[in-house]
Formats: structure tokens, C-alpha cells, sequence
């Protein structure tokens, strides 16, 4: 579908970058990513796929905006206290960009209804903040054949990685992190305080990486990147990078499995 004159504006300053162009901005356009999470990384990853114009997104998150979110949920003001997540994210996509199509779904994810949320999506990205929830979308990932993209901070420091389990050579999520962590947690910010702009930096590359998958073999920017870990480090400041082989005794997406 050739692109109106008011969308070519809207998008005019990553159309004339050569690393996405018009070919690039059309499939944005076409792509349907399932966010996981409207916390501090969901919040940033949401704003910066809305505004690249991601054609249709399905945002899930269980919880009620509270009073101590808004120092870095940056998608939630005042008035939506007390408002479910996912509906507050709704309404600023809709105030945001009328054109996008925007689904929600206020279920907590879990292994039973995690392969309903994420079959038939072009990349899942998971903003959650508990490992047992990260496992259950990614071996659902896995299973269903949708690409994953995995954000997670604590404290000051921040990972994002790129997964493909359901590829011969590529690792999920578990050959990562293995099967320890399946029982509830854990890592949650109420305990260990967590930087606004820290989670912030993460959720931003997090939608650089998204852009990335997406644009794999459509243009220049497109390299997946499946398995690389991404380290972010707030306090030195400092990136660096590894990349996770598949597990052949992978309970998800190794050769028993
Ligand atoms: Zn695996």
C-alpha cells in the first residue's frame, strides 16, 4: 500500500535514513510486535515503536498503574493512577497515532496462555520483571516460531538479547539462563530501588533492537542479532556484548525437547 502523503511526513526523518528508507518504514508499518510489560522498559520501547509507526501492537500487562510507577514508567501521568496498564498504554497510542492498530490484554501471562499471546506476532519483546513470566513467553516463543527480544534490568545494570530457539543453531531464552528459574522471584524492583533513566537506556535500545529484527533483509539496519546479549552498565557507563550458543540439552529448544 503506497504510503498517504500525511504518513510520509510523519515518518520523513527515518524514510531519508539509507539504513531504513521507504522499504524499511513499509514493514514497520506491516509488523506486529507483542509487548510484554508496560513498566520502566515497556514504557520507553512503546513510545519509540509507536512513533517508528509499528503497525500494530498488542500490549499486555496485568497490573494497575501506581503513584510510585510514574518516577520512570514514563507512558503513565497522575490521572492514571489506579488505571490497569495496559488500557493507560492504550490510551496514549490512541492519543499519540490514531493510525495504529492496538490491541491490550490485562491477563497476567503465564505458560497456559502465553502461546495464544504470542503466535502469529513478527517479534515479541519481553519488559517483564520476573523470571518465571520470561520463561513462559519464551518457551511459548519457541513453540510458536516468533522471534523474542528479552529486556531485563536490575539495578544498574541492564541486558537485551535477541532469540531465535525455534531456529537450528540459535538459542532461546532458557539456553541463557537455564531452568533454575522457573519458580517465582526474585529480581523486583520494590526491594532493590531501580534508576528511572537506567531502565529508561534499556527500554530504548531494547526498541533499537526491535527496528533491527524487523528490518532484517528488508534494509541496511536489518541484523538480528540472535543469541548476542547486550550488557548495559549505568554506573561505569559501559556496553558490552556476548553471544549464548544453543543448548542442545535445551529443555525448550534443544534436540529432546
Ligand atoms: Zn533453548
Amino acid at each position: 500500500m503506497p504510503l498517504t502523503p500525511d504518513r510520509l511526513t510523519r515518518f520523513a526523518r527515518h524514510i531519508v535514513l539509507p539504513e531504513i528508507g521507504g522499504a524499511g518504514h513499509v514493514a514497520l508499518a506491516d509488523a506486529h510486535i507483542v509487548l510484554v510489560g508496560l513498566g520502566g522498559i515497556g514504557s520507553p520501547a512503546l513510545q519509540y515503536l509507536a512513533g517508528a509507526g509499528i503497525g500494530r501492537l498488542t500490549l499486555v500487562d496485568d497490573d494497575k498503574v501506581e503513584a510510585s510507577n510514574l518516577q520512570r514508567q514514563t507512558l503513565f501521568s497522575e490521572r492514571d493512577i489506579g488505571h490497569g496498564k495496559a488500557v493507560a498504554a492504550r490510551r496514549w497510542a490512541a492519543n499519540f497515532d490514531s493510525k495504529l492498530d492496538v490491541a491490550i490484554s490485562d491477563r497476567r501471562i503465564d505458560a497456559g496462555n502465553a502461546g495464544e499471546m504470542v503466535t502469529g506476532a513478527n517479534l515479541v519483546l519481553d519488559g517483564t520483571d520476573n523470571f518465571a513470566t520470561r520463561l513462559a513467553i519464551s518457551d511459548a516463543c519457541v513453540r510458536a516460531g516468533t522471534p523474542l527480544l528479552s529486556a531485563a534490568v536490575g539495578r544498574f545494570q541492564g541486558q537485551v538479547g535477541a532469540f531465535a530457539g525455534h531456529l537450528p543453531g540459535h538459542a532461546c531464552y532458557r539456553c541463557f539462563v537455564g531452568d533454575a528459574f522457573d519458580a517465582e522471584d526474585c529480581d523486583s524492583c520494590a526491594e532493590d530501588g531501580v534508576l528511572g533513566a537506567m531502565v529508561g537506556w534499556v527500554g530504548t535500545f531494547a526498541a533499537l533492537q526491535a527496528v533491527r529484527v524487523l528490518l532484517s533483509g528488508v534494509s541496511a539496519l536489518g541484523d538480528p542479532q540472535w543469541g548476542r546479549v547486550h550488557l548495559l552498565d549505568g554506573l561505569s557507563p559501559a556496553m558490552r556484548n556476548f553471544t549464548i550458543a544453543k543448548d542442545p540439552a535445551c529443555a525448550a529448544c534443544g534436540s529432546e525437547a
